[in-house]
């Protein structure tokens, strides 16, 4: 029934009060959702519920609210547990969010498995998240970093992917939805090459958490991480998913409250996963966010937000692309909800920047990935990224100010 259904779009975009509102008294039209996405009334008001009712401490209380603090908190890891299908809870640790899983893993694992003239594989398509922690390893210890190009259309080249792995290879880290080009990457093909030389990957799923179902088992990753805010919750709280196994056989990251069994100034024990990466406060009430996101996503069905979003994709792809002087920067194939352009004689700031006077948020610039502007020898891109709360109206209009915009220039 669904999206097609106008009744029920207007129903999902009533659940998002932040959109019903003007912009220089022009309708909110917001397409910026690769940045962050905007937040249901079922997430704002389980928050604010929490405060008003719940809120204490988790993990170190007995008392009643801690003692609940703690449970709301344990059950939305179990949400996450069951959403990427992770064998067990012990395999998911709350992080801040992508950036802070990432770091976790670049430190844990560089400190333990990279050596002098290891080698360290990433994407040319990394979001700056996903190239400098690994930088600041091979940095440290003296590895070399090496790139997967991708060709202009922004589709990574596989050959050249299998000819760069090497037994010098320790991890692979990859994104599975490129946030500047949308391209949608072979994870699965990446990873199965990958493991036949025995060699870890790191998926980024920033990008495609929210749009796509994610069977961490399925895919067989060893890795998995993403945020919060970019999947309809709260910021400040994200996910890695990491084998038990190799999670394990990791070092501590950082030291502090809940990630110690004991502590005395001889010897330090730490506790078991997954608190053993949880040092400190947690980001609880953001975790209890991203369980209550994740009921509301699977309450909407998964399989409705992909097709919906696939046609969003199409219909703007086509109305895009039919307009003189703007030229699309990631033409994959296979791509997600994104769409980076740049206009003849236009910067982009300068078309964000009226954009934004029609109401229409856009991102402008280099997404932080400033090797993929590099690739096409440009300084930045517009971007519109879409939810499934957009519509097709609001593409018909992004369309319209578009072409406003070149005629005043
Ligand atoms: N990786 C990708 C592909 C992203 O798009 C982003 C954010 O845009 C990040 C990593 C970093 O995410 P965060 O800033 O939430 O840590």
């Amino acid at each position: 029934m669904m999206f097609t259904n106008k009744q029920f779009t207007n129903k999902i975009r009533a659940d998002f009060p932040i959109l019903n509102q003007e912009i220089y008294c022009k309708p909110l039209i917001y397409l910026d959702n690769g940045a962050t996405t905007q937040k249901p009334k079922q997430v704002i008001d389980a928050v604010s519920k929490f405060y008003s009712e719940t809120n204490s401490n988790i993990h170190r209380g007995v008392h009643f609210l801690s003692e609940k603090s703690t449970l709301h908190y344990e059950n939305a890891r179990e949400t996450v547990r069951q959403f990427v299908n992770a064998n067990s809870t012990k395999e998911i640790i709350f992080t801040k969010g992508t950036t802070d899983a990432i770091n976790l893993i670049a430190n844990t694992f560089g400190e333990k498995y990279i050596k002098e003239g290891d080698e360290i594989l990433i994407s040319e398509m990394e979001h700056h998240s996903n190239i400098v922690p690994w930088q600041m390893v091979c940095e440290r210890k003296n590895a070399t970093l090496k790139i997967i190009p991708f060709n202009d259309k922004g589709e990574l080249i596989f050959e050249e992917f299998e000819k760069l792995l090497s037994k010098k290879t320790k991890i692979v880290a990859v994104t599975h939805i490129s946030n500047s080009l949308g391209t949608i990457n072979p994870i699965k093909k990446i990873i199965e090459k990958a493991h036949k030389l025995n060699v870890p990957v790191l998926i980024d799923a920033a990008q495609s958490i929210q749009h796509f179902k994610t069977d961490v088992q399925e895919l067989d990753c060893d890795f998995l991480v993403f945020s919060g805010h970019k999947i309809y919750a709260e910021t400040g709280i994200g996910i890695l998913y990491g084998k038990e196994k190799l999670l394990e056989a990791l070092p501590p990251y950082q030291g502090g409250g809940d990630m110690i069994k004991t502590v005395d100034f001889e010897k330090t024990t730490y506790a078991d996963l997954p608190l053993k990466y949880e040092a400190g406060t947690s980001n609880y009430v953001g975790a209890i966010s991203l369980g209550v996101a994740i009921d509301y996503l699977q309450d909407i069905g998964f399989d409705d937000i992909i097709k919906y979003e696939k046609e969003l994709l199409d219909y703007a792809t086509k109305k895009l692309s039919s307009i003189k002087g703007l030229r699309l920067i990631g033409t994959a194939k296979n791509k997600a909800s994104v769409i980076s352009f740049i206009l003849e004689n236009i910067h982009n700031y300068d078309a964000g920047t009226l954009l934004d006077k029609m109401g229409i948020a856009v991102r402008t610039g280099t997404h932080c990935c400033q090797p993929v502007m590099k690739h096409f020898g440009i300084a930045g891109t517009i971007r519109a990224s879409f939810a499934f709360y957009n519509t097709f109206e609001e593409i018909d209009k992004l369309h319209d100010a578009i072409i406003r915009i070149q005629k005043l220039f």
